[in-house]
């Protein structure tokens, strides 16, 4: 059998001060810190992880909180949002309401009902309602000005099947999905001819990353993306994964993650977030680090 990338991995943003980021993530969308440490080249910057409480693959999104960032924004070559399943957008939109939060829609895309909100830095957060599994990611979008390199990528290499076109105000957006309904299963593209250019910065998004299921068939994604002749990374100890990096061929930064070891290889599920780890070359930094990270209050 023909191997398949089962869906997304994480999602990796940029953002403005972290304190506004936590609130967001944690009390409006309802997800879980699960990971508090710092950015494994800048140590004096957070790395902060969302996710679902037991940080599953498909529901992980992290961010680099940077107090002084400038504005990011999606262009052609980047990712421009995400989305979350729900199975009931009528009770999000009578919350959202209740909270003074706006978002635009609901509108249709394949069939589907979804709303857009803007987190504290202005990414684009979307809500799809469907009857997939919830809790965690449904989507990313990523803005092409030529989508075609990118779809044979996906369809090609990571055996995602094409489920078809829609055209609004001129947007064309490109569906695809990898074969089994995991959490985080969709890619679509969009073609643009917008002449755009798009800025990394607070509110943009840096990479998506894909799921390996082991170290071993991340080595065979690994021979499989370097023969299709993209320059691919050797594997990179993130701590929670292993990491390999390319660019897909419009620009965006892919990264194909293992699901193991996974959050709790340093810390206890029910504890999981609450204290700020470091991998272990910063933990002899520990007192200087804490000292120049803000203070962070998570309800
Ligand atoms: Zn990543």
């Amino acid at each position: 059998m023909t191997r398949t990338i089962p869906g997304i991995h994480h999602v990796t943003a940029i953002s403005g001060p972290p304190q506004p980021n936590v609130d967001f993530y944690t009390k409006i969308l309802g997800q879980k810190l699960v990971k508090k440490t710092v950015n494994f080249d800048a140590p004096d910057t957070y790395h902060l992880y969302y996710g679902d409480a037991g940080g599953s693959p498909g529901t992980i999104l992290t961010f680099f909180p940077f107090a002084d960032a400038g504005p990011g924004r999606a262009g052609p070559g980047m990712a421009s949002a995400y989305a979350y399943t729900t199975t009931d957008l009528d009770a999000w939109m009578t919350r959202l309401a209740g909270e003074a939060i706006d978002f635009e829609g609901p509108f249709e895309r394949f069939g589907d009902r979804v709303i857009v909100l803007r987190d504290p830095d202005g990414a684009p957060v979307e809500i799809v309602e469907g009857a997939g599994e919830t809790g965690g990611f449904h989507s990313v979008t990523l803005w092409e000005r030529d989508p075609e390199p990118t779809a044979k990528l996906l369809t090609g290499i990571f055996g995602y099947e094409e489920q078809g076109v829609e055209k609004t105000d001129g947007i064309e957006r490109l569906r695809f999905s990898a074969p089994g309904g995991a959490k985080g299963s969709v890619v679509d593209l969009i073609r643009s001819d917008a002449p755009s250019i798009g800025r990394q910065g607070a509110g943009s998004i840096h990479h998506v990353a894909f799921r390996a299921e082991t170290n071993d068939i991340q080595l065979e994604w690994r021979e499989k993306v370097a023969e299709a002749g993209h320059n691919v990374t050797p594997v990179i100890d993130r701590q929670y994964f292993n990491a390999i990096y390319f660019r897909e061929p419009g620009g965006v930064l892919f990264e194909i993650a293992t699901d193991p070891p996974g959050f709790a290889v340093d810390e206890p599920q029910a504890e999981l977030g609450k204290s700020l780890k470091l991998p272990p070359q910063y933990e002899g930094m520990r007192d200087r680090i804490e000292r120049v990270l803000p203070p962070l209050e998570v309800a």
